[in-house]
């Protein structure tokens, strides 16, 4: 069901508490990536075209419950303001009289940060008193942090209980790509599953085994499938607790619609290096004290053939160690395949999408979910707190 968004409310100048996610990676003071900052700004610049007051709340990593200026939010507020070309007032506290007095002064179109939700024991509770404290700064409450959506806090769930809610244009997307991908996939719909765990990602295969009509399995994961089937790999790096999973999943395909398709080919390597001796082996041919560290070519021309025929493409997981040169091939191939699909393209998952930015190929996809563990469970069929806080677009 489709969420309220800030255009199906009358959000014009109101005190609006948004919501983001600006957990960004910092060094040295600086924002070294911006993308989750760039994601909202149609939401904030929506509100001040509107006359709003947008009074912004964002966590930033793990501080344990305590302010710790490591995590403070200055060089994001620094990063918003360029970003916005307006000024944006970054306060020293998420509540309290100081914070109070400067949402009090603020002008119609002005944007104030609130220090980093997670400084206040109160936020990770849910606990009402904080919910109540934040909500007397505001009118309306935008979500605008579907990546923050997998948690009942404070400032991504309570307050939607105590003032008019609504979703951010960001939020709205990220469910409106992930519910028609999960409802209604155009066919055929390949999933392309990789990365480093299977006990990561379990549910998301067994829901894929029921959804997808191909199942590519590439990465660190797709190591577990194989030895699972009885080959030798070598020194890979196997993730042993995966393996009851990956004999499950496998038993489970056997009787499904679905196909679900391992490597035949990988790149072996004598060390996990990038100057490493490499090359491509047969699945069942990695020798003693090497490693599988890619999908070799063969699959790679595979999975791209498979993607360039498809209705819909999710994709979760690098199919290799794509962070070093040599074995960044088979992640680039699906990439690649997908910017060139003419059906739906989604790419979910931290590394994934690192990945596709790094190939420039962001743009080319229908959507880069940037929800990470909050997309993984959507796709589980879990209900995300955020997400369920929020009111469908009829009861607006
Ligand atoms: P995502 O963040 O997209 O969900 P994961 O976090 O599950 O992806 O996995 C990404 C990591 O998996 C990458 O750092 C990559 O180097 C690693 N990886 C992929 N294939 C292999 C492999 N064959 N051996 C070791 N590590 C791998
Ligand atoms: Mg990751």
């Amino acid at each position: 069901m489709a969420k309220r968004t800030v255009r199906d409310f009358d959000v014009a100048g109101k005190r609006a508490l948004v919501r983001v996610d600006f957990n960004v990676p910092l060094k040295d003071g600086r924002v070294t990536d911006d993308t989750r900052i760039r994601a909202s700004l149609p939401t904030i610049a929506y509100l001040r075209e509107q006359g709003c007051r947008v009074i912004l709340m964002s966590h930033l990593g793990r501080p344990k419950d305590a302010p710790d200026p490591a995590f403070a939010l200055d060089p994001v507020a620094m990063r918003l303001g360029q970003l916005l070309e307006a000024p944006v007032r970054k306060l020293s506290d998420l509540t309290g009289p100081g914070v109070e007095a400067a949402v009090a002064s603020m002008k119609p179109g002005d944007v104030v940060l609130l220090e980093n939700s997670r400084f206040d024991p109160r936020e990770k509770r849910n606990d009402p008193a904080l919910v109540y404290d934040l909500a007397r700064l505001g009118d309306i409450y935008v979500n605008d942090a579907f990546s923050a959506a997998h948690r009942a806090h404070a400032t991504t769930a309570g307050l939607a209980t105590v003032l008019p809610a609504m979703a951010g244009f960001q939020m709205a997307r990220e469910v409106a790509a992930l519910e028609a991908l999960v409802a209604e996939p155009k066919r055929p719909f390949v999933v392309v599953l990789g990365g480093s765990k299977v006990t990561d990602k379990i549910k998301v295969i067994d829901r894929f085994l029921d959804l997808a009509d191909q199942l590519l399995i590439g990465g660190a994961m797709s190591l577990a499938f194989l030895k699972a089937k009885g080959l030798s790999l070598g020194a890979s790096k196997v993730e042993e607790e995966g393996l009851p999973y990956a004999e499950e999943a496998l038993k489970k395909a056997a009787g499904a619609k679905c196909e679900l398709v391992l490597p035949t080919d990988i790149v072996a390597a004598d060390s996990f290096a990038e100057d490493a001796a490499a090359w491509a082996v047969g699945v069942d041919a990695i020798p003693d004290g090497w490693m599988g560290l890619d999908i070799g070519p063969a699959t790679a021309e595979k999975y791209a053939a498979a993607i360039a025929t498809a209705g819909e493409v999710f994709w979760n997981g690098p199919m290799g160690v794509f962070e070093m040169t040599p074995f960044a091939d088979g992640t680039r191939a699906v990439a690649e395949a997908m910017a060139a699909c003419p059906g739906v393209t989604v790419v979910g998952g931290g590394d994934s999408v690192a990945a596709v930015n790094k190939f420039g190929l962001a743009s080319r996809m229908d959507h880069v979910s940037l929800g990470g563990g909050a997309s993984l469970e959507y796709i589980e069929g879990s209900d995300l707190p955020g997400v369920v806080a929020l009111p469908d677009k009829e009861q607006a």
